[in-house]
């Protein structure tokens, strides 16, 4: 079996499920059995999954799936990849499929914004009255969002609804469209927002990725990368043109290379060139530099004196570029 041969699912689905904690089990055993990666979650409002295995494996979990009633008319974005794009094979059960955590929570099936194609995306996203949400965390939108969108400054999804009220008066009297990686936050974020009194709001149905496959719109008007919740960490969109958006996180410089911050403690994703990931010990600041257990000063087993003399040179470098 050769490597090209393997692919990525996304998918989610809506649905009352009864017994979410017995299927969590049963879906555990049979993944593994069937020899899938990835990582799902089932809850009582649905599952959302990423699951990554060989043609066969996908194409046989698809028929099984699709066998249940609730899950028949599940629709999987299938993209290929080199390889599993997980180590592991998780199955989770949780009390939401996206944590919103609202007090008055939405059922997508009744309750969500109007499902857009792509190319309806594409269209009404270059009308003057339309305002482009991203419905996803800061550190996504950062390597790529559709051109023009607002990004949210956010860490989490859970923070986006305080984030919305606190900027209303930027979409007050707009038509509101809103886009997620695969969709799954759109159906809920989208029909929060009707809630809140927004009248007119649509979603991309199927998200970016979607919209990425798409033979019409081909992912025009995307910038940068799309950000993904697995080891390749980024996959492209737009097959026209390919504009970086990304900046280093050190130097500002173009990059789309995604590392996480060696202090353990912190984990922060950010942008680095492999160049500048050595240069600053791969730590966001200087604190996570000097902390006791950074990663990549363990992992190239630096010595005090040597890692004294780096911290020196950055000094260094930060007058420098002060200096100018
Ligand atoms: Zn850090």
């Amino acid at each position: 079996m050769n490597d090209s041969t393997y692919r990525v699912l996304l998918y989610y689905k809506y649905v009352q499920i009864e017994n979410p904690a017995e299927l969590t089990d049963a879906h555990l055993q049979f993944c593994k059995e069937l020899g899938l990666k990835g990582r799902i979650l089932i809850a009582e409002e649905g599952i959302n999954g990423t699951v990554s295995g060989t043609f066969e494996q996908t194409e046989t979990y698809m028929n099984v799936m699709r066998q249940d009633p609730r899950f028949e008319d599940m629709v999987f974005k299938i993209e290929e990849t080199e390889g599993h794009a997980f180590k592991k094979m998780h199955v989770r059960h949780r009390s939401e499929l996206v944590t919103l955590r609202l007090e008055d929570d939405i059922n997508p099936n009744e309750q969500t914004g109007n499902y857009l194609s792509p190319k309806e995306f594409y269209e009404k996203m270059q009308d003057p009255d339309t305002v482009v949400i991203d419905a996803r965390n800061d550190y996504e939108y950062d390597v790529g969002h559709f051109k023009g969108a607002i990004r949210p400054d956010i860490e989490s999804f859970r923070e986006l609804p305080d984030w919305i009220q606190e900027n209303k008066e930027k979409f007050a009297d707009k038509k509101v469209l809103t886009y997620c990686t695969g969709g799954v936050r759109c159906e809920k974020f989208s029909g929060w927002l009707l809630n809140e009194g927004f009248e007119d709001v649509s979603q991309l149905h199927g998200g970016i990725i979607t919209y990425g496959q798409d033979p019409e719109v081909k992912g025009k008007l995307w910038d940068g990368q799309c950000y993904v919740f697995d080891e390749r960490i980024t996959v492209p969109v737009n097959q026209v043109e390919h504009n970086v958006v990304g900046r280093d996180h050190f130097t500002n410089e173009p990059c789309e290379r995604y590392v996480n911050c060696a202090n353990p403690e912190c984990n922060k994703q950010i942008l680095a060139s492999e160049e500048n990931e050595a240069f600053y010990l791969r730590a966001c600041s200087h604190e996570c530099r000097v902390h006791p257990r950074n990663r990549y000063i363990a992992e190239h087993g630096l010595t005090e004196e040597q890692v004294e003399n780096q911290l020196r040179l950055i000094e260094e470098t930060k007058d420098t570029v002060e200096g100018k």
